[in-house]
């Protein structure tokens, strides 16, 4: 089976490295865990970034529990592709971050490729992502969607897909889609 996972939010904890980093930089931050994504309301967005990601912060982020070994299981008898929305200069701290990983394939593509590579190039037979807007793209595009439910920016979508709150759910439900 060929399996493709998104990174942030569903493998890396990309939300708690953020906050982390405005705490050690002293930016004002609040959090709304209701709304996916990090970087907004900041009077330069782009530049509080840049700032995050030209540091440290993106080789150490903190895996999920249970992540690092439930891939690893399921690498052992599939595909195990990596496309994540950071952009290609990012790969090396990528790279580093997953080095546990037995991933077939890792790619940083940026946000405007990473839905067409997915559903024309990688034509996976599950796909794991946790953005709303893409859980439901790839749905409406056939795919077979599993999500992580533990942020509340997720609520709703088992409209179109199907939850987890665990890693250890995971080989179960991909018997689903083979
Ligand atoms: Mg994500």
């Amino acid at each position: 089976m060929k399996i493709c996972s998104d990174v942030d939010g569903v493998i890396l904890n990309y939300i708690l490295g953020f906050i982390e980093f405005t705490q050690k930089e002293k930016i004002p931050y609040s959090h709304d865990p209701e709304l996916w994504g990090v970087i907004r309301n900041f009077p330069d967005n782009f530049e509080v970034r840049n700032r995050f990601h030209a540091g440290d912060s993106l080789r150490n982020l903190k895996y999920f529990d249970g992540s690092l070994e439930i891939l690893n299981l399921l690498a052992r008898s599939h595909e195990l592709h990596l496309v994540t929305a950071l952009e290609p200069e990012q790969t090396q701290k990528r790279v580093e971050n997953l080095e546990s990983v037995n991933y077939t394939t890792l790619q940083c593509v940026g946000h405007l490729r990473k839905e067409q590579i997915i559903v024309k190039e990688i034509q996976p037979d599950v796909m794991i992502e946790d953005s709303p807007e893409l859980i439901e793209s790839f749905c409406n595009a056939g795919l077979y969607v599993i999500y992580p439910d533990w942020e509340p920016y997720t609520k709703g979508m088992d409209r179109y897909a199907t939850p987890f709150s665990h890693w250890q759910e995971v080989p179960d439900l991909l018997k689903k889609a083979s």
